[in-house]
């Protein structure tokens, strides 16, 4: 089913992705709102506004990076860890356009840059990044890079640029007013086999030109004029549209399989206390309890 310009979701405010190719096939564009992912992600955490910066992108991101899977269960899992007061945050993206997020420090205080404007990087310092692709083969697809900016989009690249060999521009945006997520948006280009120098020196003119993306959104453009802003080229060829959402995938049956695959030891310690225990999922803060005699059940 193609997609066309004149498709009423892409100017809809809700999230969606979009992918298209433009220059004759040898750029890949993808496009992404995601105000209501990260609205989610700060309700669920109760992020401050560092806090949803740093983890509203890293989760737009994860949805940029998922935009190529075809199946419903490919998914993949994000990874920072970093020697700054934010400590570490994971993603998890799936094929379906679902994606959840965990940050270790939720209330990371206003730190900001010589601008006066909230820092990611600032809170970040030295680290590394760490994708795990998930795409039903036997062996998970791993690679790892030291963190080259801090302030996510760039490491994002030079991830994509250094584990996969796939040279691009990543765009990530998360608009506060105050601590109210105004928007949030994500933007990616990459370059496809086939792209020559005269192509890249053009595209690479354009985004040295190309205003922050929640200046266009402030304007009323949409996260699928993006990319026609981004390469102004009358050939953009649209692919696909899908819905983006923040959903966990925690229940119960998971829960009591996590605790079941615990050595025999701490099963046994855990199934002596007679109020039970409280597990926390730490994707969307649900609690789950576990009795004392449901925790007998798990010892053999
Ligand atoms: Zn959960």
């Amino acid at each position: 089913m193609s997609l066309n310009w004149d498709d009423p979701r892409l100017a809809a405010p809700d999230d969606y992705l979009v992918t298209a190719l433009a220059a004759d096939g040898r750029v890949r564009l993808v496009a992404c709102r995601s105000r209501a992912v990260v609205q989610e992600a700060q309700r669920l955490h109760g992020l401050s506004p560092l806090s949803t910066l740093a983890l509203g992108r890293f989760l737009t991101g994860g949805l940029l990076f998922a935009s190529s899977f075809k199946e419903e269960h490919d998914n993949l899992t994000m990874r920072l860890d970093c020697s700054g007061p934010l400590r570490s945050m994971t993603v998890i993206a799936e094929g379906d356009g679902s994606c959840r997020g965990e940050i270790a420090e939720p209330q990371l205080p206003s730190l900001v840059d010589q601008q006066g404007r909230l820092a990611v990087r600032a809170a970040v310092e030295g680290g590394r990044l760490t994708v795990i692709r998930d795409l039903g083969l036997r062996e998970p697809y791993v690679g790892t890079v030291p963190l080259v900016s801090g302030e996510i989009a760039q490491d994002l690249i030079s991830y994509l640029y250094h584990s996969e060999q796939r040279p691009g521009v990543m765009f990530l945006s998360v608009d506060l007013d105050g601590n109210q997520v105004h928007d949030a948006a994500g933007l990616l280009l990459e370059a496809l086999p086939g792209v020559d120098d005269a192509l890249l020196e053009r595209i690479e003119q354009r985004v040295a030109g190309f205003p922050e993306i929640s200046y266009w959104l402030r304007e009323g453009f949409s996260p699928a004029q993006l990319m026609d802003l981004l390469m102004g080229d009358p050939g953009i060829h649209l692919l696909e549209l899908r819905e983006v959402s923040y959903r966990c995938r925690c229940s119960r049956e998971r829960m009591r399989r996590n605790l079941a695959a615990l050595g025999l030891g701490d099963r046994e310690e855990l199934a002596a206390d007679p109020d039970g225990i409280d597990l926390i999922c730490h994707f969307c803060n649900r609690s789950y309890h576990f009795s004392q005699t449901e925790l007998g059940e798990l010892l053999p």
